[in-house]
């Protein structure tokens, strides 16, 4: 490991532009728990409350099962060391950007600040009529289930299934994947089509592949260069010791 961690670092050195993609995994020690696997959220939970025909069709119920998961497990947390190792990689550092799979605002609360959420964020509401956002701070969420000024029907701002990416979501973390020369991939196993895809994009156009993970993923026999096996907290805290990063 210690050699894996010192490879990572000379790469991290030479690279000129860094890009990571988060999944689950870089959450799950700041107390939320990932959607799949033995203590995932859909062992608890119907997922089908996160159907978008569903939801509009039964709107109470649904909201009852996302006020629980999304609004009292994810309102608590706070950034773990591994968000903030990537946010001092990019103050004192070449990170460009991060692509995140999460919607748990984490990575903005570690103070990120170029951060392309690839399936929203759950600290904003959506009106389905009128389209405008609100922060969920702003809302009651005591009466099920919310309703915007204009009188239409909240939903939170993140997609559900049966929604597209954000447009402006997906063509900059394609762009960013493009054309960075380093990927670090933390905590995701690589199975949420569409966004598996973006590690596999920058690999095809050169950049090299550091991945952080409990375990071997999808990508790990296939574009991983080096591959740090461990918690990500524990592994950001050796990266950003070895790369001298300062607090800030
Ligand atoms: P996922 O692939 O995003 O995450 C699970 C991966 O994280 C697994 O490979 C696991 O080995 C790894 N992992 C778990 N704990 C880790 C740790 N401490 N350190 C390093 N790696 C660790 O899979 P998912 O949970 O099925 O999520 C699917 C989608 O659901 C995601 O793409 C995301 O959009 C969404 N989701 C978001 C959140 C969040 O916002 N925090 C939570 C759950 C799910």
């Amino acid at each position: 490991m210690e050699k894996n961690i010192s490879e990572a670092v000379k790469i991290i050195h030479s690279s000129k532009q860094i890009v990571a993609f988060t999944g689950a995994g870089i959450s799950a020690e700041s107390g939320i728990p990932p959607f799949r696997g033995e203590n995932g959220i859909w062992n608890q939970y119907d997922s089908r409350s996160l159907e978008i025909d569903y939801f509009l069709s039964h709107s109470e119920a649904s909201w009852k099962i996302i006020r629980e998961i999304f609004y009292s497990h994810f309102q608590r947390a706070k950034p773990n060391p591994s968000h903030i190792f990537l946010a001092k990689l990019e103050s004192q550092y070449n990170l460009h950007s991060i692509i995140t799979q999460n919607i748990d605002n984490l990575h903005h609360m570690a103070g990120s600040t170029v951060i392309y959420e690839f399936h929203g964020n759950s600290s904003r509401l959506l009106c389905t009529k009128c389209q405008e956002t609100i922060s969920i701070l702003e809302v009651s969420l005591k009466t099920l289930p919310p309703k915007c000024a204009c009188g239409g029907l909240l939903k939170p701002d993140f997609i559900f299934f049966g929604e597209p990416i954000p447009h402006y979501a997906y063509s900059k973390s394609m762009e960013a994947a493009s054309t960075c020369d380093l990927m670090i991939i933390i905590g995701t196993a690589g199975e949420v089509m569409p966004a598996n895809q973006i590690p596999l994009v920058a690999s095809a156009n050169k950049a090299k592949i550091i991945e952080i993970n409990l375990e071997k993923s999808l990508y790990t026999p296939r574009i991983t260069d080096i591959f740090l096996q461990g918690k990500a907290s524990e592994i950001s805290i050796a990266l950003s010791q070895k790369l001298n990063l300062q607090s800030s």
